[in-house]
């Protein structure tokens, strides 16, 4: 919980930026929205309004410290239970956190910091969702994709697409799992991995040629033949980092002409590596989206999830969950941050360096520091500083 001095303190913040910003949501008439507090994201929901002008009224008046809005339509959003409120169809919402991807700068710094390795994995995270799944393989116009910085340690990519938004939990789920690369049988990439055959000349067994994905081949095939491919092309580093062990990686590099004209074609066969399993794994999961957590917390099946407002505060950071541009050459740590004016003394406890608006800041033990008001705002929020 937080104290009365700094609970006050915050909501005199928040209460400047909805004081000086007008948000525009999309059919804001048959959305659901949420508000929460520092402490829970949902405190009440089931709340609905006429139009942007008395939203942003009721923004302007409470200055909520967690803003969602629902991802689907509803004729009353307002009714409930929720069966009575009119499900007109969704958006199709993917939710990327850096804490899904058990990256090992966070046994270092723990799951609630969040560092520029953090920020940087998410991000080409998100860029492979939609550069490698939702466009190519899904159809998406990037017309009709918006990424949105999470306000965290994140992004959330909205389709905007009306063909999707009739799809009920169970096709969403579908999706989620194409992406996600879950329930792929390597048998189904591979017919003949592990089958034999008689040989006419000695009447012994051998294995069948393996056959399998072309380079060209649509969806998973194509994505997993251009994988191997380019670890291929990489190097030594990049195959063991598939699994496969030291002498193998060798011998593959020195054989590397053969097996990518062999892929390109569908014969497999010249790959022939121990430890099989870990290395089709490793591939898998190197092209496949770590969306798992994310898919538990139901953001992209369930129709009814209610998700950060993009353009809102983060109640857990104070940066603001913008809209990104051009996802490249986003920087959340430049673009986020709200309360540009004044500085505000703080103590510490341990925090690790970071950057913030460009400037570097801390280490910290301990310490009452002064700082931008931005970085009092994010370290007192995550709890690593209180006001002094
Ligand atoms: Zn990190």
């Amino acid at each position: 919980m937080l104290d009365e001095r700094t609970a006050r303190f915050l909501h005199l913040k928040y209460s400047e930026f909805y004081r000086a910003s007008s948000l525009r949501v999309e059919r804001v008439e048959q959305r659901e929205f949420g508000f929460g507090d520092f402490e829970n994201a949902i405190v009440k929901r089931h709340i609905g309004f006429r139009n942007s002008r008395v939203f942003n009224q009721y923004l302007a008046a409470s200055a909520p410290a967690s803003v969602s809005v629902s991802s689907a339509f509803y004729s009353l959003p307002e009714a409930r239970p929720m069966e009575k409120k009119g499900w007109l169809g969704s958006e199709l919402v993917f939710d990327l956190d850096a804490s899904d991807l058990h990256l090992p700068c966070q046994q270092k710094h723990g799951r609630s910091w969040v560092c520029s390795t953090c920020l940087d994995s998410v991000k080409r995270e998100t860029i492979k969702l939609v550069e490698d799944f939702l466009v190519p393989d899904f159809g998406i116009s990037k017309g009709s994709i918006s990424i949105n910085f999470s306000g965290n340690r994140g992004y959330h990519v909205h389709v905007s697409d009306r063909r999707f938004y009739p799809l009920k939990a169970g096709e969403r789920k579908q999706i989620t799992d194409y992406v996600t690369g879950t329930g792929l049988s390597l048998k189904s990439l591979f017919p003949t991995l592990g089958e034999r055959e008689t040989d006419e000349e000695s009447g012994g067994k051998r294995y069948k040629t393996l056959r399998g994905p072309k380079y060209r081949d649509p969806g998973w095939r194509g994505k997993l033949a251009a994988a191997v491919i380019s670890a291929l092309n990489s190097g030594y580093e990049a195959l063991v980092k598939m699994g496969v062990d030291a002498p193998t990686a060798k011998r593959l590099i020195r054989n590397k002409a053969n097996i990518i004209f062999g892929i390109t074609t569908g014969n497999w066969d010249q790959i022939d590596i121990p430890h099989k399993e870990r290395f089709w794994a490793n591939a898998l999961g190197s092209i496949a989206i770590s969306q798992t957590s994310a898919i538990d917390r139901n953001v992209t099946s369930g129709i009814e999830h209610l998700i950060r407002l993009p353009g809102t505060l983060h109640p857990g950071t104070g940066l603001q969950a913008k809209p990104v541009q051009d996802v490249e050459s986003f920087d959340p740590m430049k673009a986020a941050p709200f309360f540009r004016d004044g500085h505000v003394r703080v103590k510490t406890t341990k925090v690790p360096e970071f950057s913030m608006n460009g400037l570097p800041f801390g280490p910290f033990d301990g310490k009452t520091v002064e700082l931008p008001t931005y970085a009092a705002v994010y370290l007192i929020l995550k709890k690593t500083a209180v006001l002094a």
